[in-house]
């Protein structure tokens, strides 16, 4: 592999196409989007170059998102969909070429992703199926992915929960980076928290620069009390006891 490892990102369906229907009405078209933009992101973020075969809801033919793909000249074509079947349906499962001859370690890379799906969402492995779809004639690793049924209630308030779909696109990458025995980049740590200052901190500096209070280290405690004549001569040399003009 010479350069940048490049990933097309197929989010399934879109537009008239609205694929499968939810127990609750989640449009699988707009889960495949939602999954897919996350997945690009985090890709992004590593060593990897990312297309995406449709960024909005919008109608693609197999045969339109095939020749996108040709552009692209991937190494590597992932297609995301989630799955349709009976409301106890369960289970994530990957999907790989069954015409044509499989890429070399295809079928290996499909299996992990199926592996790591199901790892995250905590819901059984359905494994490999062979399956014959269009973009999966790719000439390139090509891999269906099918995160888990919409037809079953739980799975699809599961689906939908927007950190679960942060951890699966994680682990997807991971999944990705490791096959081709790519470097993880890490994300730079984040700064460390600065101490919580009081709610008046504010105030005292501008009090301290404006002359009104000459001893600031009478004023570290800024949740003692202050007596009324101290306040009183406080608002007098802040000049907003002034009398009537
Ligand atoms: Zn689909």
């Amino acid at each position: 592999m010479t350069g940048k490892m490049r990933v097309v990102i197929d989010p399934g369906h879109g537009g008239t196409d609205p694929g499968a229907i939810g127990a609750a009405g989640t449009l699988e078209k707009d889960i495949n989007l939602a999954l897919a933009n996350i997945l690009r992101n985090i890709m992004g973020r590593h060593d990897l170059e990312v297309y995406m075969t449709r960024e909005g809801d919008r109608t693609m033919s197999i045969n339109e998102r095939f020749i996108f793909i040709a552009k692209c000249k991937p190494d590597l074509m992932i297609s995301v969909h989630h799955n349709a079947g009976g409301v106890t349906s369960t289970g994530s499962e990957a999907l790989y070429r069954a015409s044509g001859t499989p890429m070399p370690g295809e079928t290996t890379l499909a299996k992990a992703l199926a592996e790591a799906m199901a790892a995250t969402l905590g819901i059984p492995n359905r494994g490999l199926k062979p399956h014959v779809h269009g973009v999966l004639k790719s000439d390139c690793d090509s891999v269906t992915l099918e995160a888990g049924f919409l037809t079953n209630p739980a799975e699809e308030q599961l689906l939908l929960r927007p950190e679960v779909q942060r951890g699966l696109a994680e682990e997807i990458t991971y999944t990705v980076l490791h096959h081709y025995r790519l470097p993880a980049i890490m994300p730079a740590p984040a700064p460390a928290p600065s101490p919580v200052q009081h709610w008046a901190q504010g105030s005292l500096d501008k009090a301290i620069a404006a002359g009104i209070i000459a001893t600031p280290e009478a004023w570290a405690d800024l949740d003692t009390t202050l007596s009324k004549g101290l306040f009183l001569a406080f608002m007098d040399k802040a000049g907003v006891i002034s009398g009537k003009e």
